[in-house]
């Protein structure tokens, strides 16, 4: 039997496991982040998954090397997650004890820059010289390939440009603690204070996402779905929304002479018809020196860093 390689995607949620074969995801489980268990839960739960799909996966006989993709703040060279906000366990090792009890390779990456090496090496940017992926979720995350090498830092915070400051006079904090991040203004988790803001000042007439706006409550899904019904108010905080990725994507096309920057995560490819077109009028705005950058859906939508767990084995980066 032919062995497969394993992937981990450690999300602060939700933990998936899959197994590919080649660039292949051939079997995949989802459970729930356990909700306690102590700092060694999180890989012993990655332990189990991985076993059980390997039982049921025929033709499939153990694996060569384990991907894992995972929220940070990360320690790229030991593996160890330090203070995550949003998951039940804030801190735990991930590389020493999956190694340990796989006695195979684990190579751990922060989740979005596992993201654009997998568009780099799998997807939709491969014969590019440089490339940023970016996904819109809970939060804001980034990953960045320049020069064909993934780009990691010494503190693991080489790409995290959900933290770029978008609007210096903004009083809307972010979960970091800064204020103007590109994450406190458009996450998905910022949708809802954002558009109260907005609310505040609007002139226009009074519509049902206005309404609920007001109150705090219109979240993407929401909005997204006012804004097709041609609501005036959710139609505006869609504008503003677009305006505010335009300025992060043109941000980091000029910080890293990206030649495309991919785009992911559950809060922006929910509204993709909404935001694209929007978002590629306003770059224009924010873009000089006639800089060209292609700006497209990540390759494997919700599944993107899953796929980067994989391709972190199947091409290790020299910097990790
Ligand atoms: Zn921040």
């Amino acid at each position: 039997m032919e062995a497969c390689i394993g992937a981990a995607d450690v999300g602060a949620s939700k933990i998936r496991v899959a197994l590919f074969r080649g660039p292949r995801l051939i079997a995949r489980r989802a459970s729930p982040f356990p909700a306690a268990g102590g700092p060694m839960a999180p890989s012993r739960l990655i332990l189990e998954m991985l076993e059980s799909l390997l039982a049921g996966t025929p033709g499939c006989g153990g694996i060569e090397a384990l991907g894992v993709a995972s929220i940070g703040p990360l320690d790229p060279r030991r593996g160890v997650v330090e203070g995550t906000p949003n998951a039940p366990i804030k801190s735990f090792p991930l590389r020493r004890p999956l190694e340990e009890a796989l006695g195979v390779p684990v190579v751990v990456a922060n989740d979005c820059n596992a993201g654009a090496w997998a568009e780099y090496t799998l997807g939709r940017g491969s014969g590019l010289d440089s490339l940023a992926y970016i996904a819109v979720g809970t939060g804001i995350g980034g990953g960045v390939v320049i020069g064909g090498r993934l780009l990691v830092g010494p503190r693991g915070l080489g790409a995290e440009v959900g933290h770029l400051v978008l609007e210096a006079s903004s009083r809307a904090r972010c979960g970091c603690g800064g204020r103007g991040h590109w994450e406190a203004l458009a996450s998905g988790s910022a949708i809802p204070r954002t558009a109260r803001i907005l609310a505040r000042g609007w002139r226009g007439p009074e519509t049902q996402a206005l309404r609920e706006a007001l109150r705090a409550r219109l979240g993407a899904e929401a909005l997204y779905a006012y804004a097709r019904g041609g609501d005036a108010f959710a139609l505006h905080v869609v504008d503003y929304l677009a305006g505010i990725h335009a300025a992060g994507i043109a941000s980091v096309t000029v910080a890293y002479d990206a030649q495309a920057v991919f785009l992911g995560g559950g809060a922006l490819l929910g509204g993709w018809d909404l935001l694209a077109p929007r978002i590629r009028a306003a770059l224009g705005e924010y873009l000089g020196y006639s800089v060209d950058v292609r700006v497209e859906r990540c390759m494997f939508g919700e599944d993107q860093q899953l796929y980067g767990a994989a391709s972190l084995v199947l091409r290790r980066p020299e910097t990790l």
